[in-house]
């Protein structure tokens, strides 16, 4: 048997019928690590000590626990106690964190084996993990390719198997364009559902941190864990829709009926490669398991990429101030008055991404500019939204691929503006706060096309009963 293969719910089975101990799968788990991590590199830093401990632990403890022995990985931008945490970033490169983000002490009470940090884009900045300062990661799927991003790292430990589960973060599509380049299920509920206590923050008003796992099963019984109000972070609200989810017990037919809408412009791209195909099969998938398929009008779609970026810019560019070599992060080691010491700090800790941002996001927020630019968005924000509640009110979630493109060569030199593209079919959920997940169709000329749902907020349980009686259609 290999362990590093069982499903979660397959390992929780084999713990309480004690065919395998934590310590034997956290050594497996170690061991895929070291064979493949080198080529792979999904980790920016492994916990190898910590997990063992924590294993030996959970070996003597309590089989009760709901994620018993569970191996997880962290993306990087998420505070574990003790251990390094670098956003992908020099500026970070050293720094240790010197307490517990709210998602990593949910994991650890609920009896999971944290593996290690995954990598990611430069402050979860990108949609290849190829801006991090720790090197690119590569696609499990096809080592020539990029992984999506910015929780790339994430989404190639649980592909490759160096991780059963993924805690990822997602502002306009960083879990689930990653899960659906590497083959895997992502899932972003519904914005406030999860507390963003511990975890850097790139644009408040659109990050949530979001879950990854080879099934639905997988990454709700994660998701679940995380779910709950928080004190430390105001913005959190909880969700109850998604503790009442029963995948085991989901009816056949709870798919028959339900109303899915496609919106028309989604229709009328050119999508690449084997994109639009894929989905046209998915569509007859959701067809013949009973579900009401509607292509509807949403005109304002068209704007997400362009409102997107002036938004969260804005949102970057305030909420990277704070790494200055001072407050945080890298300090230059030459100086001689306070404003170089910021200057050269911040010119040597942040890369060329990161950097395009804060000075677009100071522009367009500059006192001249903000009328024209970030209150325009703002209104566009708001369009945006009502197009997609609209939709909502009638139907029970969207449909889309998750991105409308493959992905692509590691060396590719498409510009930012094109690889910006990746996201025009998640970013839409970031602005409105629904949830939405990215599940991916069978393997076909070694990769997968992911399939998007997007459903109202706070009935996330839809969208996840929805997507796994698909997902189980193909088995
Ligand atoms: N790819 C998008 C961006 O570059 C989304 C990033 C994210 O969700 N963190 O902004």
């Amino acid at each position: 048997m290999n362990l590093t293969e069982l499903s979660l719910e397959q390992l929780c089975q084999g713990y309480r019928k004690k065919d395998f101990s934590v310590t034997e799968v956290t050594r497996a788990y170690i061991k895929n690590i070291e064979e493949k991590d080198g080529e792979i590199n999904a980790y920016i830093t492994k916990t190898n000590d910590l997990a063992l401990k924590r294993a030996k632990e959970l070996d003597e403890g309590n089989f009760d626990l709901p994620l018993y022995g569970i191996p997880l990985s962290l993306k990087d931008n998420i505070s574990l106690k003790d251990v390094r945490m670098t956003c992908g970033s020099k500026m970070l490169e050293n720094y240790i964190s010197p307490y517990d983000s709210s998602v990593s002490k949910k994991v650890k009470e609920a009896g999971a084996v944290i593996l290690g940090k995954t990598n990611m884009d430069e402050f979860a900045m990108g949609a290849t993990t190829r801006s991090s300062y720790f090197g690119y990661t590569k696609n499990p799927l096809n080592t020539k390719l990029v992984p999506g991003g910015s929780s790339g790292g994430s989404a190639a430990s649980v592909a490759s198997n160096t991780a059963l589960v993924s805690v990822g973060t997602d502002t306009g599509g960083s879990t689930r364009q990653p899960a659906s380049y590497c083959g895997i299920v992502g899932i972003k509920p519904t914005y406030g559902s999860i507390s963003r206590y511990g975890i850097s923050t790139m644009a408040n008003t659109f990050d949530s941190p979001g879950t990854m796992g080879h099934s639905v099963e997988d990454a709700t019984s994660l998701l679940k864990i995380l779910v709950g109000r928080d004190k430390l972070d105001a913005t959190s609200l909880g969700n109850e829709s998604i503790e009442k989810i029963d995948l085991k017990n989901l009816d056949e037919t709870y798919l028959k009926n339900k109303k899915i809408a496609i919106p028309k412009i989604y229709m009328e791209m050119d999508l690449k490669e084997n994109v639009m195909s894929e989905f046209e099969r998915a569509i007859k998938k959701f067809q013949d398991l009973g579900g009401k398929v509607e292509i509807i009008d949403l005109p304002y779609l068209k704007y997400v990429i362009e409102t997107y970026h002036i938004l969260v810019n804005g949102e970057i560019a305030p909420n990277m101030a704070r790494f200055d070599g001072l407050r945080f992060g890298h300090r230059t080691k030459e100086y001689g008055s306070i404003e170089e010491m910021y200057r050269k700090s911040r010119g040597e800790g942040f890369g060329k991404e990161v950097k395009k941002r804060i000075m677009i996001g100071t522009h367009i927020l500059s006192l001249d500019l903000a009328e024209d630019y970030y209150y325009k968005a703002l209104k566009v924000r708001g369009l945006i939204k009502r197009d997609m509640d609209m939709a909502l009110k009638d139907h029970d979630f969207i449909l889309s691929p998750t991105s409308p493109m493959l992905p692509f060569e590691l060396e590719s030199n498409m510009s930012s503006v094109e690889v910006y593209q990746a996201d025009m079919f998640t970013i839409p959920a970031n602005m409105a706060g629904c949830p939405s997940l990215s599940i991916p169709m069978p393997i076909k000329d070694g990769l997968s096309v992911g399939i998007e749902l997007t459903g109202k907020r706070f009935e996330d349980d839809v969208i996840i009963n929805c997507a796994h009686i698909f997902e189980r259609s193909f088995k």
